[in-house]
């Protein structure tokens, strides 16, 4: 999609730390992270948020919790704990419109997030 940062990271015309790419998604390691890691899995396909999902893309979404916990192990976070993140719209504070879950771990989180 045209105008979406997160399609032209998975086209390769911006960069970005990629620690793990299959056929169909993609994880790099986010610009500002907010723990000691802090990773971005994202569909290639450009899903809007949470609330766009389709039926279609049911296997997408377990895969990426697959990719979530095998990063998890490789990160190195896997024992301790760690969080997969959807900000979904504006007041959960998505600021980019291209569906991502964060992984966040390697530090002790609060609860409820703010
Ligand atoms: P959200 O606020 O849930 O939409 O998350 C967007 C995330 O994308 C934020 O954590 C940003 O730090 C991250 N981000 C924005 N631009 C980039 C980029 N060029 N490379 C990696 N991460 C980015």
């Amino acid at each position: 999609m045209s105008d979406c940062l997160f399609c032209d990271i998975v086209d390769g015309k911006i960069k970005a730390n990629v620690v793990y790419q299959d056929d169909a998604l993609v994880a790099f390691k986010d610009i500002a992270p907010k723990a000691p890691v802090h990773i971005l899995i994202i569909p290639r396909k450009h899903i809007v948020s949470v609330s766009d999902i389709a039926e279609q893309d049911r296997d997408l979404i377990g895969q990426i919790f697959q990719v979530a916990a095998k990063l998890a192990r490789e990160q190195g976070i896997a024992e301790g704990g760690y969080r997969v993140v959807v900000n979904s719209g504006p007041d959960a504070g998505q600021s980019v419109f291209h569906l991502h879950y964060h992984l966040l771990g390697g530090r002790q989180m609060s609860w409820p997030p703010g």
